[in-house]
């Protein structure tokens, strides 16, 4: 008995023998800590930086972060060599990754737009970067070097002026290498060396040392989530936001091609990001003991990890899904809108038709997530809780904007001028009329 409390894994269920409304439920996402609780916490934090800002902020980062030997908040460009220093193959790592990430985001450029809609009328449009954007690496326990490459190397290929990265230091003060290192190749002007609610409030409303960004963009707790949105609120910040944000999920698609050690790696590679994370696999079409195989993987291959109690947490609340077809599958699928997508099935690419709401698929048994999360090119941060369904992942045009002008000849002002006049007088919009009629010289 002791060992069936302790297996590790998901619950199964079969689509077929359950209704809607169960299948519905059981793809619930775990719910959200009460967001009133954190709203209330990160708004006298965010006051206590607009109005005493880089003592306020050294405060909290002395308490929250305990790195109480912190003097200076920022950490200005050009950074020094000696907090960059890393191992040959860190740096090789890194080096690889930000090239592959350089050229995919590279590719995204888009040309301007001329047309001419009527002879003499001519529209156009044009992209200008955001001049100033805020970087959130989060910190916390981990290192995310890779973060600070997914969000820098877009601004840094848009050409934004101004790159400012904020992260947690470290209790003794400092920033990791890796994250230097990466803000160095991706020329940031600063690293802001604050995390949480206060971090996001001074790239929003800028201090005495930290620079006030136009966009902030980046993962985060629940704090840094919270406090993105009150600021994006705050017309007075003049700041936007790259997107809501929640936990880590992955759905996997499995049919009786997939390998069950690839299957359970890649369900596992997800279920060690945190306890909140969820795990989907729908299998399509599999016999019991083909079931039982990933799940046999999954066991082991968990108890195998060093973050095995973080990933049971996970697996808790993951699931299961055996469906018969694969268009019931992928309808499962585009409903959850998961923020990654594994296709392990025969002839994956042709599957990629049916994804109608993902944040980033990755196709076939040779591409694991974790290519995407480093270093295939792709960006790794993703629309999740269901926001696939209207947002993009971050990608160069989080990064730009479009400006749109329009250039008329005196025909073209003809041309179109009646409709003008026309559309002026049904508003009742006298002055607009005139702005036409006075130029044609009609009544
Ligand atoms: P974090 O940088 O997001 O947050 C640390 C900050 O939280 C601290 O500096 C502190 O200011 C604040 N904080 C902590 N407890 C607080 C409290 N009680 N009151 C007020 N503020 C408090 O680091 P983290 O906490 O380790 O979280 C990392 C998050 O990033 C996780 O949620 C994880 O899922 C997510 N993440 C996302 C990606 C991605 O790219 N999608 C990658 C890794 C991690």
């Amino acid at each position: 008995a002791g060992f069936q409390n302790d297996r590790i894994a998901m619950k199964r269920y079969i689509t077929s023998k359950e209704t809607h409304e169960v299948v519905d439920a059981a793809l619930k996402r775990p719910s959200q800590r009460s967001s009133e609780k954190i709203i209330a916490i990160c708004n006298p934090i965010i006051e206590a930086i607009k109005t005493r800002g880089d003592a306020a902020l050294l405060e909290l980062t002395h308490k929250f972060d305990k790195a109480t030997s912190l003097t200076s908040p920022v950490l200005r460009a050009p950074f020094p060599e000696s907090l960059m220093q890393l191992a040959p193959a860190t740096i090789e790592a890194i080096d690889i990754s930000f090239e592959n990430i350089r050229k995919f985001h590279a590719a995204q450029q888009d040309k301007p737009l001329v047309v001419e809609t009527m002879p003499g009328v001519v529209c156009s449009r044009f992209s200008r970067p955001i001049e100033r954007v805020g970087l959130y690496v989060p910190g916390g326990t981990a290192v995310l070097p890779s973060t600070a490459l997914m969000l820098g190397v877009p601004a840094m290929v848009a050409g934004c002026k101004k790159i400012v990265i904020a992260s947690p230091p470290r209790p003794d003060g400092s920033v990791t290498p890796e994250i230097v290192y990466a803000a160095h190749k991706v020329g940031a002007e600063s690293i802001v060396l604050a995390g949480g609610a206060q971090a996001v409030a001074a790239l929003a409303y800028g201090t005495e040392s930290v620079s006030k960004v136009d966009k902030i963009l980046g993962p985060g707790n629940q704090f840094v989530t919270a406090a993105k949105m009150i600021v994006s609120n705050d017309t007075n910040a003049g700041v936007s936001i790259d997107m809501p944000a929640g936990p880590s999920e992955v759905l996997v698609v499995a049919d009786a091609f997939a390998n069950p050690a690839f299957v359970a790696s890649d369900l596992l590679s997800q279920a060690e990001h945190g306890v909140d994370s969820q795990v989907i696999l729908i299998a399509v079409g599999l016999s019991e003991s083909q079931l039982f195989a990933i799940e046999d993987e999954l066991h082991n291959q968990a108890n195998a990890l060093p973050r095995v109690d973080i990933v049971r947490g996970a697996i808790e609340h993951s699931i299961t899904l055996v469906v018969d077809t694969i268009n019931e599958a992928m309808e499962l699928s585009n409903n959850y809108a998961p923020e990654h997508l594994i296709l392990q099935v025969e002839n994956a690419e042709k599957v990629v038709d049916l994804v109608q709401n993902a944040g980033s698929v990755f196709i076939g048994q040779w591409t694991p997530e974790s290519v995407g999360d480093y270093s295939a090119g792709v960006n790794h941060s993703l629309p999740t809780f269901g926001y696939a369904k209207q947002y993009s992942g971050v990608n160069l045009g989080s990064y730009i904007k479009h400006i749109t002008s329009s250039n008329l000849t005196k025909e073209g002002l003809r041309n179109v001028g009646g409709a003008v006049m026309e559309l002026a007088r049904v508003e009742e919009l006298e002055a607009h009329r005139r702005a036409v009629s006075l130029r044609l010289g009609v009544a």
